[in-house]
């Protein structure tokens, strides 16, 4: 670690963590497997309290069983819960999955729409997931995808001091270039995901040591 890099400005630090994510995750995109906005929006859904290979495992089969915003409207929403039931919380998230598809059919004729204002109206469905829709399935710079792994290096690494993720994601927009937004959201997600894990970050093998305010 440099003193230089840690006290050159937050603007400074910015351009070189995007420099180092762009070496380490050259193709950052969101773990989740998906064909189609639809399948994107409905994996993310299911991701909340969820690791995302268990998302994987339970949509290789559930995307060809549903593969329209009609078909999980239509749904025996306790089939849907079966189906659904791997993922954990599967009651709460078959009744999201089933309420959203319902608003997808009544306002934008099955198809997800490309705005965030429109999204988050979309029931159970906040910023995030807006994001990871927008960033990943149209190239959107909508804003900053924050999920747990972006709020913990955003905090550790001094970017953010607030705890709620509207407000980090916020505070990161400030700093990073919109032109870069769609991909550091992934690549922070990987990067915690990886190396700046919840218990024991991998600090000696961290190719932002040099630009971490608090390193551990
Ligand atoms: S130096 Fe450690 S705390 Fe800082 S970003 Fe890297 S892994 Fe995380």
């Amino acid at each position: 670690m440099t003193s230089h890099q840690l006290s050159a400005p937050l603007s400074e630090r910015i351009e070189i963590i995007v420099d180092k994510l762009k070496q380490t995750h050259p193709n950052a995109t969101y773990e989740l497997d998906w064909e189609n906005p639809l399948q994107l929006l409905i994996g993310t859904i299911l991701a909340a309290q969820c690791t995302d290979e268990r998302v994987n495992r339970v949509t290789k089969s559930l995307f060809p069983k549903y593969p329209t915003a009609a078909a999980y409207a239509a749904a025996e929403l306790s089939e849907l819960e079966q189906d659904l039931k791997p993922t954990g919380f599967y009651r709460k998230k078959a009744q999201t999955v089933q309420n959203v598809c319902q608003v997808l059919l009544e306002r934008f004729d099955g198809e997800v729409p490309q705005t965030m204002a429109q999204l988050v109206e979309l029931p159970g469905v906040a910023r995030k997931t807006a994001n990871v829709v927008l960033n990943c399935a149209f190239s959107i710079p909508s804003g900053v995808i924050v999920d747990t792994h972006v709020a913990r290096v955003s905090q550790r690494m001094g970017l953010s001091g607030q705890k709620n993720p509207d407000k980090i994601e916020q505070d990161l927009m400030k700093l990073v270039p919109q032109s870069e937004w769609v991909f550091f959201g992934p690549a922070m997600v990987l990067h915690g995901r990886y190396t700046c894990t919840a218990s024991n970050p991998q600090c000696s093998q961290c190719v932002l040591i040099d630009v971490c305010e608090q390193k551990l």
